[in-house]
């Protein structure tokens, strides 16, 4: 961190097994990673990922790499499914709030998706096709 508490580095390993890996070899990775100095420290120092990479699997071989991104698979789609799900009591009494206009905010991203009494009143519409 910086002294405004901006991130400097930051760094981790997730690890996914193939199918094929004898427990030796499993547990070789598990004691080099439990051994491993943390991320964060070695970033500061400007190591290199891929060196990180070879101190944990000497033979490593790099196929691709590719930048991480924070992504939601948040949709308005998928709001109102969630909405759709609490069902139809539930969902008139949203539309009988008279509330103009209902929020839903994401947890993950704080995407904010806005329902107008309309939109309540079609998702109850979808229920009734679906009974
Ligand atoms: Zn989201």
């Amino acid at each position: 961190m910086n002294e405004d508490n901006s991130v400097i580095v930051a760094g981790g390993f997730i690890i996914q097994l193939m199918p094929g890996l004898s427990d030796e070899e499993i547990s070789a990775i598990e004691q080099s990673i439990g051994a491993f100095p943390p991320v964060t420290t070695l970033l500061e120092q400007s190591m290199e990922l891929d060196e990180m990479l070879r101190r944990i699997v000497p033979d490593v071989k790099i196929l691709d790499e590719m930048d991480i991104v924070f992504a939601c698979h948040c949709s308005r789609e998928r709001v109102e499914r969630t909405l759709i799900s609490l069902g139809r009591k539930e969902l008139e009494e949203i539309r009988d709030s008279g509330h103009e206009e209902e929020e839903v905010i994401c947890d993950f991203c704080n995407e904010v998706y806005k329902f107008s009494r309309e939109d309540i009143s079609h998702l109850i519409s979808q229920l009734d096709e679906q009974e």
